[in-house]
């Protein structure tokens, strides 16, 4: 194995190459500290003729690869198997952005930069990239287009998928495949790209991607909403879409037990609103046309508060307030963003990233709690994420004062009582965050035999030797 070792310090050099213990850790450790894995070595290519060299490394070693990013991941898919011969590659030296274009609405990036950068750097171009989730601060593109993240503006931009027009992967077998097209018409064949695009690492390391652009919205109102019912909160957002003109950037569901544990365990986290409720909306509308200034002034702002105003006569609203500047649009945001974050600290708990259609949201809720009550009465539900999409994290918070060891048996039975109930639906039971190590047996007893065996056939075509993530998505 030290063979091994000196062979990939000689394509990364020791900047590029962590073999100690102390320093895999954070590598070998996933976000919530669900899975722990072991590495031979952590490596980190600055650039993607060093990620080539590595994987041919260890195709002829016969050593698996698994790619990571910013280790934001929260189904262990970029964790190595405790039991096996691999090393991570983290793409976290590659954080050029090569080029940008304004004029095409475009820019090229290496795998490794980090979500929030791209962000700003667009911002700084008079530009929008629109991908945004709460792990924005550390996680990374080649991440987010591994997993086809969704976040809190799909409704109106779509997920990862729908942001990119090329890619550049380094194959299994370690050669470079320049797909960086910035064309946004290209019917050549098999889809490529679309190919790798959410495979989470299994066919191949995406290590730069033309991502495309929006203008940078001029105008934005962010509301918070108290509403009666999941139910109020999807006719509300169905009505917003036109009295918005087709705005709503952003429309996102939390029940209060999530609040709650964000009021409880996030620093500086206040309720907007003085009355208690049960479900509250945060909404986001944006326009790139500039609000009016002076005499006439007026924009969404107006809109909105005019459109809460009639819903709240409907009874659709029950409390609403609408920041009036960035910094209060910023606190309504982290009450939602927090939710992560404060779950975890809370303690245990078991994740349902689902997705039904949006109509279907309110039924779904009502016999989603009833089934999570009868698996394990003493549940705390804790339900929020992205309504507008139709995607629920639809979680189960462990009993107050319940360890892992105690909650854990019960967490098949909580999983299966809400897996089968979103099948019922037609939904997926991984709406944004990918299937990595802990959906592997799921996603088999969900979907079809013949939608499995086809995703083996194109794994096994594609990497034959099984060196990519193995493990990950489906076993073959
Ligand atoms: C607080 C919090 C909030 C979150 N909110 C959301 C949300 O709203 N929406 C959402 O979709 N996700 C969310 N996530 C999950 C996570 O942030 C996303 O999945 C993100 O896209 C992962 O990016 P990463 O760089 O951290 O990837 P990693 O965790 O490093 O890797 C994720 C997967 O991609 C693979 N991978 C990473 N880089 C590459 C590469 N260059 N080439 C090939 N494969 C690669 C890995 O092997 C792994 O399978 C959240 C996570 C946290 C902690």
């Amino acid at each position: 194995m030290s063979d091994f070792v000196e062979k990939l310090r000689a394509i990364v050099g020791d900047k590029g190459l962590i073999t100690d213990e102390q320093g895999k850790h954070p590598y070998v450790t996933d976000w919530r500290e669900s899975f722990v894995g072991n590495a031979l070595a952590v490596v980190r290519p600055a650039n993607t003729r060093e990620v080539a060299d590595v994987v041919r490394l260890c195709a002829a070693e016969k050593v698996s690869v698994v790619p990571q990013g910013g280790n934001t991941g929260l189904v262990g898919g970029g964790i190595p198997q405790e039991k096996g011969r691999e090393i991570v590659l983290s793409l976290n030296r590659m954080t050029r952005i090569t080029d940008i274009d304004p004029i095409g609405y475009t820019m090229t990036v290496e795998a490794g930069v980090i979500l929030k950068t791209i962000q700003e750097t667009a911002a700084a171009h008079d530009r929008l990239f629109p991908l945004s989730l709460a792990a924005e601060g550390s996680c990374s593109i080649g991440g987010n287009l591994s997993t086809n993240a969704g976040g809190v503006q799909v409704l109106h931009y779509g997920n990862a998928r729908q942001l990119v027009l090329g890619l550049e992967v380094v194959t299994p077998q370690g050669e470079i495949w320049n797909g960086l097209r910035a064309l946004k018409k290209d019917n050549t064949g098999y889809d490529l790209r679309d190919l790798y695009l959410g495979a989470e690492g299994t066919l191949g390391i995406i290590t730069r991607a033309v991502l495309k652009l929006w203008p940078k919205p001029k105008d934005v109102a962010t509301a918070w909403v108290a509403v009666p019912s999941p139910e109020a909160a999807v006719a509300l957002l169905s009505g917003a879409h036109a009295a918005s003109e087709d705005n709503v950037t952003s429309c996102e569901l939390m029940g209060r037990q999530g609040i709650d544990l964000v009021l409880q365990h996030i620093p500086g986290a206040t309720d907007p609103l003085s009355g208690r409720h049960d479900w509250y909306v945060l909404f986001e509308w944006s326009s790139t046309r500039a609000r009016r200034e002076g005499a006439n002034a007026g924009g969404l702002r107006e809109k909105m508060e005019a459109y809460l105003g009639e819903a709240m006569e409907q009874g659709l609203v029950l409390d609403a307030t609408i920041a009036q500047n960035e910094t209060q649009a910023r606190a309504l945001w982290a009450l939602r963003e927090n939710h992560t974050e404060a779950s975890k600290k809370e303690g245990p708990s078991v994740k349902h990233d689902i997705s039904v259609a949006v109509s279907k949201i309110p039924a779904f809720v009502t016999e989603g709690l009833a089934a999570m009550r009868k698996a394990l009465p003493e549940c705390r539900p804790v339900t929020f994420g992205h309504v507008g999409d139709g995607n629920l994290h639809f979680n189960c918070q462990a009993p107050a004062g319940w360890d892992k060891a105690r909650f854990l048996p019960h967490a098949h039975a909580v999983n299966a009582a809400v897996y089968d109930l979103v099948v019922s639906y037609g939904g997926s039971i991984s709406a944004e965050h990918g299937i990595g190590l802990l959906k592997v047996d799921e996603l088999a007893h969900y979907r079809s035999k013949v939608e499995i065996d086809t995703m083996r056939t194109i794994k096994r075509a594609l990497d034959p030797q099984n060196l990519m993530n193995p493990g990950k998505i489906v076993r073959v």
